[in-house]
């Protein structure tokens, strides 16, 4: 059975993960480059291993959280990476919001040594984390999705698997293209209503009860009306994931003229030093557009 596992990568994300991890019952042995991330794990009575063998010597499977591609190729491919070191059977799965073909590519070099490999990158942000009731976006075989449960549902509640390796990847950017052009729709009418001198509250209240609804409204509209621009979700983050979009939807040549524009949007936020502030602080670039 499932009993022991490895995670890679104990940030804002893998920290609660690996908590409800060991809530479940699973041993875990973590491994993190960053020395706060590392004290951190310590402080909640984890076992920190020292090198990334020591990580995943002799455990069941391997979980990886990084922050994009080059780091989950490092980890599983690098000088220094496990690739060539799991054995037979091991399997990997990766939760990171990282690119499709990106994911497709790691994971015929480890099916070399006979490992298998799901992309399993989650929604939910951190209070999900935390709560243990991700969405967990699967691709990958039917027998690597099976294997998974036991790990998966102790971080999550929604698990969907979502087709072949890539495909978790796939609905993760549909995911993020629309919290992006959901936040922009929101600072948008906001803006409109607050110079006309319309009550945001009051339109947001209204809004809630029909058509226009949304995760956006009911959960970030607080903090746009409040003009709280911590974070949350950051920017630079949002930008990572509509990028891995954007080169998805330029693979095929689609043109996406709502994903090219919340991405413009978001730039000129990171360009006036915004990119750690939450993603719903768009609304900072929509006071500068309509001088507000
Ligand atoms: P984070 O930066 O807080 O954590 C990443 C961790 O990986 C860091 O502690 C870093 O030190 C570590 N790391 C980097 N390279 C490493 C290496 N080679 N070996 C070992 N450790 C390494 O990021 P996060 O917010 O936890 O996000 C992780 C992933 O989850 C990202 O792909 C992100 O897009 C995605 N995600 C984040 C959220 C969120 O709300 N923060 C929500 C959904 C998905």
């Amino acid at each position: 059975g499932m009993s022991s596992v490895a995670f890679i990568g104990a940030g804002v994300m893998g920290r609660p993960m690996i908590a409800n991890l060991r809530k479940s019952g699973f041993s875990v042995k973590a491994f993190d480059l960053s020395p706060v991330a590392v004290e951190n794990l310590r402080s909640d009575g984890v076992e920190v291993a020292e090198t990334l063998a020591d990580a995943v010597e002799g455990v069941d499977a391997i979980v990886t959280m990084l922050p994009d591609t080059p780091h989950v190729q490092s980890v599983l491919l690098g000088d220094g990476g496990i690739g060539n070191i799991l054995p037979s059977g091991m399997l990997v799965i990766d939760m990171s919001t990282i690119s499709a073909s990106g994911i497709q590519a790691i994971g015929e070099q480890l099916a070399k040594n006979g490992v298998e490999l799901l992309d399993a990158p989650v929604s939910g942000g951190v209070k999900g984390a935390i709560g243990g009731t991700l969405s967990i976006m699967c691709g990958g075989s039917d027998v690597a999705f099976e294997r998974a449960q036991p790990v998966l549902s102790a971080m999550g509640t929604t698990i969907t698997h979502a087709g072949k390796l890539g495909m978790g990847q796939v609905f993760k950017m549909c995911n993020q293209l629309m919290v992006g052009v959901h936040i922009q729709a929101m600072c948008e009418a906001f803006a409109l209503c607050r110079a006309q001198g319309a009550d945001l509250d009051l339109l947001r209240n209204t809004l809630m009860g029909g058509a226009a609804a949304s995760w956006m409204l009911e959960n970030l509209g607080p903090q746009v009306i409040a003009k709280d621009d911590s974070a949350g979700f950051r920017i630079d983050l949002q930008l990572k994931d509509l990028r891995l979009a954007g080169e998805a939807a330029f693979e095929k040549g689609l043109a996406l003229p709502g994903l090219a524009m919340a991405t413009a949007l978001y730039l000129e936020a990171r360009a006036h030093g915004e990119g750690s502030n939450g993603n719903q602080a768009m609304f900072r670039t929509y006071d500068r557009l309509t001088n507000q």
